[in-house]
């Protein structure tokens, strides 16, 4: 047998979560072949990867990095991030926001709000097709696949406006989703916290799923509330999936903010009961007790109405400061209000461009060094900002997380937002971060499930076919790692340090990260599924 690389003397985690076991890998034209231990084979390159795991390349469920390798070569250590811990496939297009489709009349307003989402102006296309030939223009070393964000599919055809779709409205959307699911677009997302998803009603969304649920393709939702609501939010998911009859996602699922810690003990029982009633339900965690979000988001829905210009002038506009204070303070039906469940001094600044000085630092310890109400400065900064500032916020607790991350129905989204500044450490040590510190320091999980969680589960909720098990025949994706060693070095003050023991990636055959560097080799497509 004949082979353009092979690995010899590895253990495979073959991404279903059965047990290592010894075998080597020959790789020829992209495709896997599994072999005996010390096999006789040909190959011009056989590599010694004796006492590692081999696995299937990483899908990383759940990302913002739609546009970064549109964002030009000083982006280049922001895109890399996710290949140097293993990932090999990105799946974009979450929380309600994609960079598809849009219809000319609202393209230009869209297209200015792409600016604080992505770092950078990038242009928003008409259909997946559009897309996807903009992401072949610049290679990539690995694959993306995008599913179609209700957000984005609002703005589209009803621009940023604050009221329900009319049918017609309705029926426009219904007809860009449908056409983009069959393009490939890998499923609807929506984030019902973020304007404009959060003008939309259950109606609505169950509309959206239903075109979803014809495709066979997933509904996979940021939950209207992940805080004091959570669980009523939960069971709004549930309704769509059951009026729609689409499978159920939900992304990155925590309980947030001192009202909805804890409140996993009500909700991971309440996803195995629904399976075990037959429902096709997952969710995804990411392995941090922070999450990431912008700032504006956290200002009430009515502040943010219009879009960024919006919400600019009514920030520039100093009478209404006390009514965002109130908003804050009192809460306003329907609207997860992170700062009221947490507090200033747990959300800090990520990525401020013109204030680099005060990234890392939290709201409420500028505010008091510069004199001001926290509100003042967050209306000051997001306006000397144009509105793109991009926060963490500290809101999570353990027991929540390590709850989540061990059910068996949840895969591993980064949630990553790579923008410039000091973004979240997740994108660049969520992998690692999950088999060094809590499968095998914390003994939390196997390392063969969370190899499963990070690969074959995730590649059969997204409909990645012959991706995410290591089998004769599958794409040659794979990730080789030290499994002593692997370790995620990111933190929140130097948020893209690559990880420990992440010895070799392989996208379609080809090495795109070997000794912790990224090779030349660029074979990453656009997935379509
Ligand atoms: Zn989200």
């Amino acid at each position: 047998m004949m082979f353009d690389l092979v690995l010899r003397g590895g253990d495979i985690a073959d991404g279903t979560g059965a047990p290592l076991r010894a075998a080597d890998v020959g790789i020829t034209a992209g495709v896997i072949t599994l072999l005996e231990r010390g096999a006789r084979v040909e190959s011009p390159e056989v590599a010694d990867v004796a006492g590692a795991v081999v696995a299937p390349g990483f899908i990383d469920v759940h990302t913002h990095s739609d546009a970064v390798t549109l964002l030009g070569e000083a982006a280049d250590d922001l895109a890399h991030a996710a290949v140097l811990q293993g990932v090999t496939v990105e799946i974009c297009g979450n929380c309600g926001f994609s960079m598809f489709p849009a219809l000319p009349e609202h393209r230009a307003a869209m297209e200015r709000e792409t600016r604080g989402q992505y770092g950078g102006s990038v242009g928003i296309s008409a259909d997946f097709e559009e897309f996807a030939a903009a992401q072949r223009a610049v290679p990539r070393a690995n694959h993306l696949a995008a599913l179609a964000g209700h957000g984005t599919l609002r703005s589209a055809v009803l621009g940023h406006a604050d009221r329900a779709a009319t049918p017609g409205e309705l029926a426009t959307m219904c007809g860009l989703l449908d056409a983009d699911l069959r393009a490939g677009a890998a499923g609807l997302s929506t984030g019902l916290i973020y304007t404009p998803g959060t003008y939309a009603g259950t109606d609505e969304v169950v509309a959206l799923a239903t075109v979803a649920a014809r495709h066979g393709k997933p509904y996979v939702t940021h939950l209207r509330d992940e805080m004091s609501r959570v669980e009523e939010a939960l069971a709004e998911a549930v309704e769509i999936a059951r009026r729609s009859g689409a499978a159920l996602h939900v992304s990155h699922h925590k309980t947030a903010g001192k009202y909805g810690w804890g409140r996993t003990e009500r909700t991971v029982p309440r996803l195995a009961e629904l399976r075990a009633q037959g429902m096709d339900v997952t969710c995804d965690v990411y392995p941090y007790t922070a999450g990431s979000t912008s700032l504006a988001a956290m200002l009430p829905p009515w502040a943010n109405a219009g879009g960024v210009d919006a919400l600019l002038a009514r920030l520039a506009d100093t009478g209404l400061r006390d009514d965002l204070r109130r908003a804050i303070d009192e809460g306003v039906p329907g609207w997860e209000n992170t700062v009221g469940n947490g507090g200033w001094d747990r959300i800090s600044i990520a990525c401020a461009a013109r204030h680099p000085q005060i990234e890392g630092r939290t709201i409420a310890e500028v505010a008091s060094a510069r004199g001001l109400d926290p509100v003042d400065l967050v209306a000051e900064l997001l306006l000397a900002e144009g509105g793109e500032v991009t926060i963490i916020s500290h809101s999570m607790r353990e027991d929540d997380v390590r709850r989540v991350l061990t059910s068996p129905f949840t895969m591993i989204g980064s949630d990553g937002v790579p923008k410039p500044g000091h973004p979240h450490p997740r994108w660049a040590g969520t992998f690692p971060r999950v088999l060094g510190h809590y499968a095998r320091d914390l003994g939390l999980l196997p390392v063969e499930t969370a190899v499963h969680k990070m690969t074959g589960m995730a590649a059969a909720r997204f409909g990645l076919a012959g991706r995410g098990v290591l089998r004769d025949g599958a794409h040659a994706d794979l990730v080789v790692f030290d499994p002593d060693r692997i370790a995620d070095r990111a933190t929140f003050t130097e948020p893209l340090l690559p990880p420990d023991g992440v010895e070799m990636v392989i996208v379609a055959g080809q090495i795109v990260v070997t000794s912790g560097k990224v090779t030349r080799a660029r074979p990453g497509r656009v997935l379509r599924t």
